[in-house]
């Protein structure tokens, strides 16, 4: 080992001592729902895939259809010479299922994050942030140079007492999400549409893990939602592609051409993924049978480990918590399950607090019954054993 490996090494060893210590699993194959891995086929509860929308015909025809007719790469940023009449289109697409003015790809939901706030930001600013807020807000309030207020989590007095004590002169936002990604509650968005006009704040909200599976049509929490100042969200998880949006006006997409550095300085999303992201926004409001499924099966889910004594938190969604606290039985019980045929994995500190390990455990409408039934019996089997 050189002595540069010995120094980082260090840290390394330091997370294998805590239980903490992360590694990369290969998926050597994916049908449907069900990975295999080392040689082992497992049923994946721990997928964003929440629509099936990954693995959908529709999809896949027609990012093959945008390949042939563009090829494989933007070859420039969009400022440049990478600005397609595919973009374009599908951005009018967006901006009207989100019914908002105007849409802006990213090229993912985090370099979204990282790009908007430093662009609507600076030292000057206050970024209001909810204490659970995904780690691309933060990064993205922290580059911005603003000064960051964190508000206990979807606690809007203590939100409103912050922005009351803030500086009357400096810009206010408010950034939390709308489905958080690791508790599975939502935040209250008539609540924080309110505040931030009494406030005078700007209001900017993820929406990754609800569009496509929130929304009258279903793009989102935001979906139609007047007073959003900005809709930010993905195409990675329920939509079943790539890539990262934000809906605002048109005057904010035009200073966000201007301003925003991971729009400015990276090579502009490839057709395929357009193409992707085109049938999701085609085929997302026909599956309001799926979504009415998955919610009636996470709350089946949900009220069976509640029975069974487990806490699953304050999730009131298909992302469903199983919180073990220490991150030891949160191992045990990943493992024990994995014999089981079932992959469910173990979040740990520094993704959650600490004393809040858990397993997140997210459901898909590929589930069946008898694949929900067969992870409570499995979870059980296990509660018996302690
Ligand atoms: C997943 C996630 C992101 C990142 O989106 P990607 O498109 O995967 O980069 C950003 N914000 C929240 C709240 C998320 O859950």
């Amino acid at each position: 080992m050189s002595s540069k490996d010995l120094e980082i090494s260090e840290k390394i060893e330091r997370r294998r001592f805590d239980n903490q210590l992360r590694r990369l699993r290969t998926i050597d194959g994916m049908d449907g729902i069900e990975a295999t891995i080392e040689g082992k086929r497992l049923v994946n509860f721990c997928s964003n895939n929440y629509l099936g929308l990954a693995n959908h015909p529709g999809l896949v025809r027609r990012s093959v259809a945008f390949t042939e007719d563009y090829g494989t790469g933007a070859a420039a940023s969009r400022l440049v010479t990478g600005h397609f009449d595919y973009h374009a289109k599908v951005e009018d697409k967006l901006a009207k299922a989100l019914g908002q003015e105007s849409a802006l790809l990213f090229n993912s939901g985090y370099q979204a994050n990282l790009s908007i706030l430093p662009a609507l930001a600076d030292r000057n600013a206050v970024i209001y942030a909810d204490r659970a807020c995904h780690h691309s807000l933060l990064q993205g309030a922290k580059l911005s140079g603003a000064k960051l207020q964190r508000y206990r989590h979807n606690d809007l007095i203590h939100l409103e007492e912050l922005l009351k004590n803030g500086d009357e002169k400096a810009r206010k936002i408010i950034v939390t999400e709308t489905l958080f990604s690791m508790d599975g509650d939502y935040s209250d968005i008539d609540g924080l549409i309110r505040l931030s006009k009494h406030c005078d704040a700007w209001l900017y909200i993820d929406d990754a893990h609800a569009f496509g599976i929130d929304g009258a049509r279903g793009f989102g929490c935001g979906e139609s939602r007047k007073g959003i100042d900005f809709l930010v969200g993905g195409f990675g998880k329920a939509a079943g592609a790539f890539g990262g949006y934000v809906g605002c006006s048109s005057t904010m997409k035009e200073y966000l051409i201007q301003f925003a550095p991971g729009l400015i300085y990276s090579t502009a999303m490839p057709a395929s993924v357009v193409g992707a992201i085109d049938a999701a926004l085609d085929i997302i409001p026909t599956m309001a049978k799926e979504r009415e499924n998955l919610k009636q099966h996470a709350a089946f889910l949900r009220h069976q480990l509640k029975t069974e004594g487990f806490d699953t938190g304050l999730s009131a969604s298909h992302i469903i918590p199983l919180i073990l606290y220490n991150e030891q039985d949160a191992l045990a019980l990943a493992a024990q399950l994995e014999e089981e045929g079932i992959l469910a994995l173990a979040i740990r500190p520094p993704t959650v607090p600490r004393g809040s390990s858990r397993l997140r455990i997210s459901l898909s409408a590929l589930h069946t019954p008898e694949q929900i039934e067969h992870l409570i019996a499995a979870i059980k089997k296990y509660a018996k054993q302690r």
